[in-house]
């Protein structure tokens, strides 16, 4: 068949090993995942409830305009309806801008290592991929200025970064797209800025109004803790959106998603708490890592990339194993690291004392 040249060079994109299969393979009966940076504390009360009420629709499309979902999130951002878009996640939502923005004719930049779906769906519409290498965990900015010319199409910026949970500051974020030219369009991702505490963590919402070529895009699956649901958004000018909205899929946000994502808006009591408990369980990596010697970048996000100085692979069988699972650095561009979710403060203990358990095991073996 005749396949394009991108599709063959690409490989899918490699999830974390789910429960069951680890259950499974290893005969466990207890596993704990801490490797997708999903929610520990799972959803607010208040979607399960609704959820548990809700059977009629399953054979209505749901509402491709997604306007209730749209009016709730338009009000908590303080913005207008029509500079939002809404996706089957933000994996949809980098679609649609690769789709609508790149060809073969132009390039995009990156930092690297970075969020894995920005170059795959760069490579699968056929733009050159530049990628700037990142510095002490964040982006090179400069560096990444310096790779922008007149073919280039998107600038993918993610803050805090995936997998290295480093963010950009206010004032050098500002001073980075004074100097974008105003035809590229520069993605914020910010997947986790409902973890960031940073103060000067950046509230990028209204900047749209200052920078006609950004789009920031954000989730419901990490922070609301509905990665199941996949509903994500982002915020642009009306200019930008209206352009998008053609690459979009009619019916991709889903109504079970749009529901619980409205609802779960309202609940920020919720998101405060798993932010607190975020903080606290940051705090038990740290110490840990301190303790043991072991380097890690300071976490805006919910994980934490830790280096064990040993091929990664190691680390992360030895955690599978015992009924952790987490993610290799390996095909993270971190080979001797670990990317552990943030759990709740008894996963994070129980994880923890298992991994000193490696460590004392590796130091004997290396007397
Ligand atoms: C998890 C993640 C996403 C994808 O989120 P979905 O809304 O679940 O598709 C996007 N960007 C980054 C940086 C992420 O970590």
């Amino acid at each position: 068949m005749k396949w394009n040249k991108a599709v063959l060079s690409l490989t899918p994109y490699q999830p974390g090993k789910s429960i069951e299969a680890v259950k499974r393979q290893y005969g466990l009966e207890k596993i704990t995942k801490l490797a997708s940076n999903e929610n520990p504390f799972g959803c607010s009360a208040e979607v399960k409830k609704a959820i548990a009420a809700y059977a009629d629709s399953f054979a209505i499309y749901p509402d491709g305009y997604a306007t209730l979902l749209r009016e709730a999130v338009a009000e908590h951002v303080g913005v207008n309806e029509k500079q939002l878009i809404f996706g089957n996640g933000s994996d949809e939502n980098i679609q649609i801008i690769s789709r609508s923005l790149l060809d073969s004719s132009k390039n995009t930049v990156m930092a690297t290592p970075s969020f894995s779906q920005y170059r795959h769906n760069a490579i699968l519409e056929g733009a050159e991929v530049r990628e700037i290498p990142l510095i002490d965990g964040a982006h090179n900015l400069e560096g990444m200025l310096a790779a922008i010319d007149e073919n280039t199409a998107v600038v993918w910026v993610c803050t805090p970064n995936n997998p290295t949970g480093v963010y950009i500051d206010e004032a050098s974020l500002r001073q980075f797209l004074n100097q974008v030219p105003e035809d590229v369009l520069v993605v914020l991702d910010e997947a986790y800025s409902e973890y960031a505490v940073a103060e000067d963590y950046p509230k990028t919402e209204k900047w749209i109004e200052t920078y006609k070529n950004i789009i920031v895009l954000r989730t419901f699956s990490k922070a609301y803790g509905l990665a199941s649901l996949r509903i994500g958004y982002g915020i642009a000018d009306e200019d930008i959106i209206q352009k998008l909205d053609p690459a979009r899929e009619p019916f991709n946000a889903n109504t079970m998603g749009q529901m619980a994502a409205k609802i779960a808006l309202q609940d920020q009591v919720f998101i405060e708490r798993c932010r607190y408990e975020n903080r606290q369980g940051l705090e038990q990596y740290y110490t840990f890592c301190q303790e043991e010697n072991l380097s890690y970048y300071p976490s805006q996000a919910n994980f934490i990339l830790i280096d064990f100085k040993i091929d990664s692979d190691e680390v992360f069988q030895y955690l599978l194993e015992n009924g952790y699972i987490t993610r290799s650095g390996k095909g993270l561009g971190f080979p001797t690291s670990l990317r552990i979710t943030v759990g709740s403060k008894e996963q994070n203990s129980e994880i923890i004392a298992v991994i000193k358990e490696f460590l004392t095991l590796q130091k004997s073996l290396t007397k």
